[in-house]
């Protein structure tokens, strides 16, 4: 079943990280109306769930603020941004290098933005320093 008019999802949720795991899932619904495979829906909740968790750890580091998320679904498109308000990227295009990260604690890989371009067929970042990052991702679905 096709959707003919474009539908649209708007969320506001606290920077934690427990909302990782909040916008997997209700990403997973709306997208359902595409009729996705399960391997595209997994594609979409890894993406999804790198661009929250930036926002958590990066964008806010660790404090409080507001993460938006907004997807559109319409015939075989979905498209979604998830923008913070926190500190933005010195260096776009450097930070989505593979490997790159300023995480000083070893834990994270700097993979993020390597996963996202993976699993999503676009990717843009704007972000602006001192006023926040926005990432807007587009996937055809069962095209
Ligand atoms: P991983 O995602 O593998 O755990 P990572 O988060 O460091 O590691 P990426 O997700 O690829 O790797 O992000 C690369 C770098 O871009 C981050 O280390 C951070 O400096 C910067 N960054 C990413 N998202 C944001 C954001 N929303 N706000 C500010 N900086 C960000
Ligand atoms: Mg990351």
């Amino acid at each position: 079943m096709e959707t003919k008019k474009r539908e649209v999802l708007k969320i506001e949720m606290d920077s934690l990280s427990k909302n990782e795991e909040f916008a997997r899932v209700v990403i997973a619904v709306f997208m359902s109306r595409l009729n996705p495979t399960l391997e595209e829906i997994d594609d979409v909740k890894t993406a999804v769930s790198e661009a929250v968790t930036n926002a958590v750890i990066h964008g806010y580091k660790g404090g409080e603020g507001i993460i938006f998320m907004e997807a559109s679904a319409w015939e075989h498109t979905l498209e979604i941004s998830i923008c913070d308000k926190g500190v933005g990227i010195p260096d776009v295009e450097k930070a989505m290098e593979p490997m790159y990260t300023t995480d000083k604690t070893g834990e994270r890989s700097g993979m993020g933005f390597s996963f996202m371009e993976a699993f999503m067929d676009e990717v843009h970042v704007e972000s602006a320093l001192g006023q926040g990052t926005c990432i807007a991702m587009k996937k055809y679905i069962g095209g």
